[in-house]
């Protein structure tokens, strides 16, 4: 029997919770943090590469990437008139149906790919968890959350199988205290975006575990209120920019100080509408508002974890499992090297230690887990991948464009 080895990366920039290491030893979880190599351990030379926790993306919607982005209009005032808009056009557009036919399982294939593409291991989904989420799909994906579509859509298809966006108010009744609560909300600038968040408190659905999706017409003084319930914003920049123009008062809610500053978590929303992938939707994030790298870090790692009540996600420690990202070295500081990377810069991604994709250089960390590792180009750059991963992009009939299987 062969059994796999344990990986040492030295030399590296390790994010962790208690500072930044210069290495760190892992199997399928996190064995050490800033310890010398143990005897038998593959040794990785990082050359000052950056190691972060796996990012976490806190909002997409996985089935909805391969369609390209979406609108009718240059700008609308709410996500009610897109929506009008998309309705009709679900049957009636001819390239819009055609992707459509693709079946569900392959459909979220392709958004976790994505996903993965960008250093994220951990998505939240937003529709319900489809039992095609427990095949072949390459990252984790959030199972335990509560979740409504939004007011606009309560009583109108909102997920794949034609599903209602639900009653907001029962939704969030029906969800447990410590699981989060979802719902788009505030979506547009229009009067009927601003009046929802005092809707929302009104029914009492503003608690520690609400996660108000986009909240682009909550006003800058209203951020104190949302944090003092506990609630916290998923915020989607690049999606909010292309459909209304701007986005959330996001500085203003930084501002806030302890109680009154909600937490934030940085994500992608569907390519609909959003970036291409969340190391894009970061730079769409510096160009929307006025935030820095720090802050942008851990909006896709720690704060993200905190408002999907993910404690183990979004932190590297000792015995959490090694759900990690390689980053190179360019920028002063790790989230600075974050910032500034494209999905073709990432050197390695690894979920429970298991490595999925990487440069050629990691092909150590390959054979280490014992994982078979096939060549493909993404974006026009050599990796390597997992052999099971290829084989299932191969047989998948939507192409991702920008990978290229050898
Ligand atoms: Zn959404």
């Amino acid at each position: 029997m062969i059994f796999s080895r344990a990986v040492s990366f030295v030399n590296a920039r390790v994010v962790a919770e208690a500072g930044i290491a210069e290495s760190v030893r892992f199997g399928a979880r996190v064995l050490a943090i800033g310890d010398r190599p143990r005897r038998g351990d593959t040794v990785v030379d990082l050359e000052g590469a950056v190691v972060l926790p796996g990012l976490v993306n806190a909002h997409d919607h996985l089935e909805l990437n391969h369609y390209g982005r979406l609108k009718f209009r240059d700008r609308y005032q709410n996500a009610s008139e897109w929506n009008q808009d998309m309705e009709p056009r679900l049957s009636r557009d001819k390239a819009i149906a055609a992707a459509r036919t693709h079946p569900l399982t392959e459909r979220l294939f392709i958004g976790a790919l994505k996903n993965l593409l960008a250093g994220v291991t951990m998505v939240a989904h937003h529709n319900p968890f489809y039992p095609e989420l427990r095949r072949t799909i390459p990252i984790r994906v959030l199972r335990r959350y509560g979740w409504a579509h939004s007011f606009y859509l309560e009583r109108r298809p909102a997920g794949a199988y034609g599903e209602h966006g639900g009653d907001v108010a029962g939704r969030w009744r029906a969800t447990p205290p410590d699981l989060p609560f979802f719902v788009h909300l505030a979506e547009g600038v229009d009067v009927e975006a601003r009046s929802e968040l005092p809707r929302l408190e009104a029914l009492g659905c503003v608690a520690s575990n609400t996660a108000i999706v986009h909240g682009v017409a909550i006003d800058g003084d209203e951020w104190p209120r949302v944090a003092r319930h506990g609630a916290g914003l998923v915020w989607c920049p690049a999606s909010n920019v292309f459909l209304f123009g701007q986005t959330a008062a996001v500085r203003q809610a930084l501002d806030g100080d302890g109680a009154s500053r909600p937490t934030i978590a940085l994500a992608t929303d569907s390519r609909l509408t959003g970036s291409r992938d969340l190391l894009d939707e970061l730079r769409a994030a510096r160009a929307a508002a006025r935030v820095t790298p720090d802050e942008l870090l851990r909006m896709v790692t720690c704060d993200a974890a905190a408002l999907l009540r993910q404690p183990r996600a979004g932190r590297t420690t000792v015995g959490a499992p090694a759900d990690l990202v390689v980053i190179p070295p360019v920028g002063e500081t790790p989230a600075a090297a974050l910032v500034g990377a494209r999905r073709k810069d990432v050197g390695l991604v690894t979920v429970e230690g298991r490595p999925l994709v990487g440069d050629p250089s990691f092909a150590a960390v390959f054979g280490a887990r014992r994982v078979t590792a096939r060549r493909v180009t993404v974006d026009a750059v050599a990796k390597l991948m997992d052999s099971a991963l290829v084989r299932r992009i191969a047989g998948c009939p939507i192409a991702e464009p920008g990978v290229a299987l050898a």
